[in-house]
């Protein structure tokens, strides 16, 4: 349900409106604009009507949300929402890069692949420290050393750090470590992860399942937003499809869908989108052209002894490259890189 109040309404109005809500059992969203003071509430709507809000003074509206997702959609909150990542800001006219390996390795793998993704022009810097990985024989991640060691090449660069979490057991420590979170592929619908991810203080980037839609990969952002935490990002990163030259189907459709349907930024990872170097900057121009608000690109300073995800890891000179040709393909759908 979305309330929306008149002009000029006062702050005590407002919070009077939000308290009703919350004594109902619902989870008010409060959502201040510069025109007008927009309020969400969420939950079972059959318990608003019995507020009956519509006859409050300072009430204009109340709309129902149509969609199963509710916090999530553009309904909601009309508007392109901004996310903060450390100094770096994802949605609104910029086009942020995330780039680094896909595992972090060890302190001098980490800081050589993210003093040459800085270099070339990158704001932010990947890595995973726990590694869900389709073989129990693969490389699983250094765990917690692999987090200080991300925080602190993060510091030393000045880059924001993005890694994986896996478990609801390790959300402190990676948001001790890290400036976001990421929710992979095989996680997207562990709504008990979605659910802590939602009490926790930093932004996720919640990554499409393998064989999830738009619209599933929008109930789960529900859950976090829901339980709080509005700072979602949207990651495509390939589906499953009959296709078998690639190792997943990069669907840049997905992009118009989650932009159309929602408010939150959404990023392309063009590296697990495609499984191959060499598509892997095509897609990231094409990506920046269908109006995403960023990439999330896998380099590392040795791609041929990576660890994880070698074959798909782009060598620091075609990620530099790759910067120096992908802003014309972002100036084209209105950003500047
Ligand atoms: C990754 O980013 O390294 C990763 C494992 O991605 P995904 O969850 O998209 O497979
Ligand atoms: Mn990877």
């Amino acid at each position: 349900m979305i309330i929306v109040l008149k002009p000029r309404t006062s702050q005590q109005e407002a919070d009077e409106i939000l308290s009703k809500i919350e004594k109902m059992g619902l989870k008010p969203l409060y959502m201040p604009g510069v025109e007008r003071t927009v309020i969400g509430a969420l939950g079972d709507e059959r318990m608003l009507g019995r507020l009956h809000l519509e006859s409050h003074p300072a009430v204009e509206r109340v709309d129902p949300i149509l969609a199963p997702y509710k916090a999530v959609s553009r309904e909601m909150h009309p508007e392109d929402s901004t996310i903060q990542v450390g100094n770096l800001t994802i949605g609104g006219k910029g086009f942020g890069v995330i780039a680094g390996p896909c595992a972090v390795e060890s302190y001098e793998q980490l800081s050589a692949t993210a003093k040459a993704v800085k270099a070339a022009g990158a704001h932010g810097l990947r890595g995973g420290a726990f590694k869900p990985r389709t073989s129990p024989y693969s490389f699983q991640g250094l765990g917690l050393e692999g987090l200080k060691i991300l925080q602190q090449v993060g510091a030393e660069t000045g880059l924001p750090v993005i890694t994986e979490v896996v478990e609801v057991a390790d959300v402190e420590a990676v948001q001790e470590h890290a400036d976001a979170f990421q929710v992979g592929a095989r996680n997207m619908q562990n709504f008990r992860l979605l659910t802590a991810l939602g009490q926790a203080g930093k932004p996720v980037f919640l990554k499409r399942g393998m064989a999830a839609t738009v619209k599933d990969v929008l109930m789960s952002a529900e859950y976090i937003v829901s339980e709080g935490n509005r700072d979602v990002v949207f990651v495509e990163r390939g589906i499953r499809t009959f296709e078998g030259g690639t190792r997943n189907t990069l669907d840049l459709s997905a992009v118009c869908q989650f932009k159309k349907l929602s408010h939150l930024p959404v990023v392309v990872d063009p590296s697990h989108g495609t499984g191959v170097r060499e598509y892997v900057a095509p897609m990231a121009y094409a990506a920046a052209a269908s109006g995403a608000d960023g990439i999330l690109v896998e380099v590392h300073c040795n791609p041929k002894e990576a660890l994880s995800d070698g074959a798909q890891s782009l060598f620091p000179e075609q990620f530099t490259e790759l910067m120096q040709r992908i802003a014309p393909f972002a100036e084209a759908a209105g950003r500047r890189l």
